[in-house]
C-alpha cells in the first residue's frame, strides 16, 4: 500500500506532547487520518481540541514498540518531535520500522555535542569558543552541564578562579557531572524555524521565537541586591515560547546559514537534513548570530504559529503551520511517486 498514490490510505500519527497538536491539526487540513500516541492521563488535550480520529494509550511511552505493529497495520507515517526523541530514546528510533518521516541518521549528529560542533563549524556556522579546561577562561563563559534538565545548575564565570568556586558549590548541592565551558554571548536569544523540502528543493524560513524560562526570564523583576542577598541561582526552564520577528536585513543572512547547513548534512549522512529543523542562538549588538545548537526536527517554538507565521502568510496566504507544512510534503511525495524521499 506504500506505493498508493491516494493520501486516505495513509495515516498520520505522533506521541501526543510537544508539537502534536499542530502536528495533527495539520495533517488532518491536508486531508490525512491521525492517530496520537499518549500516556495514560495524558489524553485530554488531544480530546478537547479534536485533533486525532484515534487516540491510543499507552501505560509509558517506552512501551511504544507493543504497538509498533498496530501503527504498520495502518499505513502509518510518524512524525518524530524533540519529545518523541527523548522518550523513545535516540538508541531506539533507529529501530523503528514503522514509516519515518525524516532521515533517523541526522538524529545522531544533533544529540552529540561534538558531532553537532563538527557539523556545525564544517558548514561555516559561526559558534561560541568551547573552552577545553577551566584554567584558560579568559572571558565570561556559560558552564553547561550534560543532560541538564532545563539548565538546571548552569552558572556564568569570568575567571578559573571564579569557574573553581563556583564548581565547588554546585558539586555542594549535586552530583559531579561532565561539563562543557562555553564562551557566553551578551545579546538576545534567537531561534530560527525552518523547513526543506527535498520534493520541492526549496528552503523555507518558517519562523523565529525566544523562549520564556523559568526563572531566567524572571530575574530582572527582583533587584540586583535581592538577587545576591537571597542567592538567586538562574535556571533555564523552558516553560513556553515567545514570537518574534526579525529585522529584515538579517533574512538573507538566515538563509545562507540555513543552506549551509543543509548542504554541509548531505557529506554526513546519506539522505541529509531534511523537514522542518532550527539553529538555537544569540545575536549580539554587532549582529553576530552565534549558534550553539541545532535542532534537525521540528521545535516547540514553532507552536506560537498553529495558525501560521508573518513569513509563511507571505508564501502561503493561507494559514500554514509546520506541522501543516510536514503534512503537504508528505501529500505531495505521495500524490507524485516519491514517498520514499521523505521517510528515512
Ligand atoms: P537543550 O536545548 O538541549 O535542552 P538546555 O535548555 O539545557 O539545552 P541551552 O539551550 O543550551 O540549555 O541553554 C540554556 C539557556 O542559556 C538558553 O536561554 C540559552 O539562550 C542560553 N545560552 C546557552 N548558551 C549560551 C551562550 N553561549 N551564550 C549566551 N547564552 C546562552
Amino acid at each position: 500500500m506504500n506505493n498508493s498514490r491516494n493520501i486516505k490510505d495513509f495515516t498520520i500519527a505522533t506521541l501526543g506532547s510537544h508539537t502534536a497538536l499542530q502536528i495533527l491539526k495539520g495533517a488532518r487540513d491536508e486531508g490525512f487520518k491521525t492517530i496520537c500516541i499518549c500516556e495514560r492521563g495524558k489524553t485530554e488535550p488531544y480530546e478537547s481540541f479534536n485533533v486525532a480520529d484515534e487516540i491510543i494509550t499507552l501505560e509509558k511511552y517506552s512501551d511504544f514498540f507493543q504497538i509498533e505493529q498496530q501503527l504498520i497495520d495502518k499505513n502509518t507515517i510518524l512524525i518524530p518531535h524533540g519529545s518523541f526523541v527523548a522518550y523513545i530514546g535516540p538508541e531506539n528510533i533507529m529501530k523503528i520500522k514503522a514509516m519515518h518521516y525524516g532521515t533517523k541518521e541526522i538524529l545522531n549528529w544533533e544529540s552529540d555535542r561534538n558531532k553537532e560542533r563538527e557539523w556545525l563549524l564544517g558548514a561555516g556556522i559561526k559558534m561560541p569558543k568551547v573552552f577545553s579546561q577551566p584554567e584558560d577562561i579568559d572571558r565570561t563563559v556559560i558552564v553547561k552541564f550534560h543532560g541538564a534538565d532545563g539548565g538546571m545548575g548552569y552558572f556564568l564565570a569570568n575567571s578559573p578562579a571564579e569557574f573553581h568556586r563556583k564548581h565547588q558549590n554546585y558539586l555542594a548541592k549535586n552530583k559531579s557531572k561532565a561539563y562543557m565551558i562555553q564562551e557566553y554571548i551578551v545579546g538576545v536569544p534567537v531561534y530560527s524555524h525552518y523547513f526543506y523540502s527535498p520534493i520541492d528543493d526549496t528552503l523555507e524560513i518558517m519562523s523565529f521565537d525566544k523562549r520564556y524560562e523559568s526563572n531566567a526570564d524572571s530575574v530582572g523583576r527582583v533587584a540586583a541586591k535581592d538577587q545576591v542577598d537571597v542567592d538567586i541561582e538562574t535556571s533555564y526552564t523552558v516553560t513556553g515560547n515567545v514570537p518574534i520577528v526579525l529585522r529584515e536585513s538579517l533574512l538573507p543572512q538566515i538563509f545562507k546559514m540555513g543552506h549551509n547547513v543543509i548542504e554541509k548534512s548531505r557529506e554526513l549522512t546519506s539522505g541529509g537534513l531534511f523537514g522542518p529543523f532550527c539553529l538555537e542562538g544569540v545575536i549580539d549588538p554587532q549582529l553576530n548570530y552565534y549558534i550553539f545548537e541545532i535542532s534537525a526536527r521540528i521545535v516547540a517554538g514553532t507552536n506560537p504559529y498553529i495558525n501560521g507565521s508573518p513569513y509563511t502568510w507571505l508564501k502561503y496566504n493561507e494559514p500554514m503551520s509546520t506541522g501543516r507544512r510536514i503534512a503537504r510534503d508528505i501529500k505531495k511525495a505521495i500524490e507524485t511517486g516519491q514517498l520514499s524521499k521523505v521517510l528515512g
